[in-house]
């Protein structure tokens, strides 16, 4: 389905920021280029909550976290951004496991189900995902995800 992506993702971040209120502040940047893609709606929407809760939830009250997307003529690249504490090295290799979580989600609640899900839906699709993390400094994923098809010209 032709999603308007621009549209999509600001309406996923007013909604996030509505339910978590003052907590945390939700930035979005998009290029200019972005418009419509073909894309599976529901599978974009369950990656990207998934990755932006975790930058809320692992992340000091007050911080600011950034979804930022780039539109290429036949992929389409997430970023999701965050200043909160990290990941161990050691657990870097582990977070896709099921129910696995880090020595630094022991205070927060949580399955160790969330990146599980991302990693089957990017599967899926064909994407990819990176996760490069610091100690202390913060937490950057990365999806790229093929498109579909080119969406038909002045849509
Ligand atoms: P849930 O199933 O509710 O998402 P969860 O957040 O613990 O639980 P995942 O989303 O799979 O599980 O994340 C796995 C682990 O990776 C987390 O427990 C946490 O240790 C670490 N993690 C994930 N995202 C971040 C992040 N942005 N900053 C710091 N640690 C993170
Ligand atoms: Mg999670």
């Amino acid at each position: 389905r032709l999603l308007n992506i621009v549209e999509f993702c600001q309406d996923l971040i007013d909604s996030l920021q509505f339910s978590i209120g003052q907590s945390h502040i939700l930035q979005f940047t998009h290029q200019p280029t972005c418009k419509t893609l073909l894309l599976d709606e529901k599978m974009l929407w369950q990656i990207l909550t998934n990755l932006l809760t975790n930058a809320i939830k692992y992340s000091p009250i007050g911080a600011t976290i950034e979804l930022d997307i780039i539109c290429e003529m036949h992929q389409l690249t997430c970023q999701i951004r965050d200043r909160g504490m990290g990941i161990p090295p050691e657990s870097q290799t582990r977070l896709f496991e099921p129910f696995y979580r880090a020595a630094n989600a022991k205070q927060r609640p949580g399955t160790g189900l969330g990146l599980t899900i991302v990693k089957r839906a990017v599967d899926l699709l064909n994407g990819e995902i990176t996760i490069d993390s610091t100690i202390g400094v913060g937490t950057t994923v990365c999806v790229t995800l093929p498109l579909i098809a080119d969406p038909p010209p002045s849509v």
